[in-house]
């Protein structure tokens, strides 16, 4: 597929929901992808799954930058090259304010802002001596809008907005690709990451009832990817159709 056929691709979050369909689809267009996460069982059976070396498969914690950068330097070891970075990896604490959740606070600022932040500083050197990249960096509908016990999660998903605004303005010397992706509610596992009492039930039945199938996102990210050169996808918002 144009533009997506042997492209060396980085995923963040690849283990589980949108990261691991993306995978699934760019592998079937011919992408090179390198999946980066936590569970490092689950991005080796999705290896396995795809006929990919065992080596496409690197365990990542987002939060650490460190880590970030030797996932990228992996990739282009691995590969020779980077094209896509896309910072997925994110978790969803929904939970008002006055229930004091600090631990849920520091987290979804560490992966959902900071967490990005390192993907970009780990694959921004490699885009820029190349002159060209893309990085596609996942924001939320919850990136356009404020719900009551949104504010941290919206917070950390405005600022995905923010950045990559002020990224793709920066970076335009270099021939790099700047694209925001922001869903609503996908089927994956992202409830889980709910921990409020009362909020993750409410949630979880949200998602049951209306979530749709990860290959929306995943599509979006081939749209993204395959424009030609010139063209630079910069923000796709989509959702449910039944969602306010
Ligand atoms: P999932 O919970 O299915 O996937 C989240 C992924 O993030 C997992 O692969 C998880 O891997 C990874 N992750 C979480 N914390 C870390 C960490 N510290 N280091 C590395 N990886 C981490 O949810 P989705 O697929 O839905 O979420 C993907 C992105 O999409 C998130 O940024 C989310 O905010 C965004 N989004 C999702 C929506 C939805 O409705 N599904 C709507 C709007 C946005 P592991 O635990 O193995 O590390």
């Amino acid at each position: 597929m144009q533009n997506i056929s042997d492209k060396v691709v980085v995923i963040t979050g690849a283990s589980s929901g949108l990261g691991a369909e993306t995978a699934r689809h760019l592998v079937k267009a011919g992408a090179k992808v390198v999946l980066g996460a936590r569970r490092l069982d689950r991005l080796e059976a999705l290896a396995t799954e795809l006929g990919l070396p065992k080596e496409a498969a690197f365990k990542v914690d987002v939060t650490d930058r460190e880590q970030v950068k030797a996932l990228v330097d992996h990739a282009v070891k691995l590969h020779g090259r980077i094209d896509v970075m896309i910072n997925n990896a994110g978790l969803m604490p929904l939970a008002p304010l006055e229930m004091l959740r600090f631990d849920e606070w520091d987290q979804c600022i560490d992966v959902n802002i900071k967490g990005v932040l390192w993907g970009i500083a780990a694959a921004l050197p490699y885009f820029k001596a190349q002159k060209s990249g893309q990085f596609i960096n996942v924001s939320s509908v919850a990136g356009h809008t404020i719900s009551v016990g949104g504010a941290i999660y919206s917070a950390s998903k405005y600022s995905v907005r923010v950045i990559s605004e002020a990224l793709r303005k920066e970076v335009k010397p270099y021939n790099i690709r700047t694209t925001v992706l922001s869903p609503g509610a996908v089927d994956t596992e992202l409830p889980a990451s709910v921990g409020a009492p009362g909020v993750n039930t409410a949630i979880a039945d949200y998602y049951k009832n209306n979530a749709i199938p990860a290959d929306s996102f995943a599509r979006c990210v081939l749209f993204a990817m395959s424009q030609p050169e010139n063209i630079d996808i910069n923000e796709i918002l989509f959702r449910p159709t039944v969602q306010e």
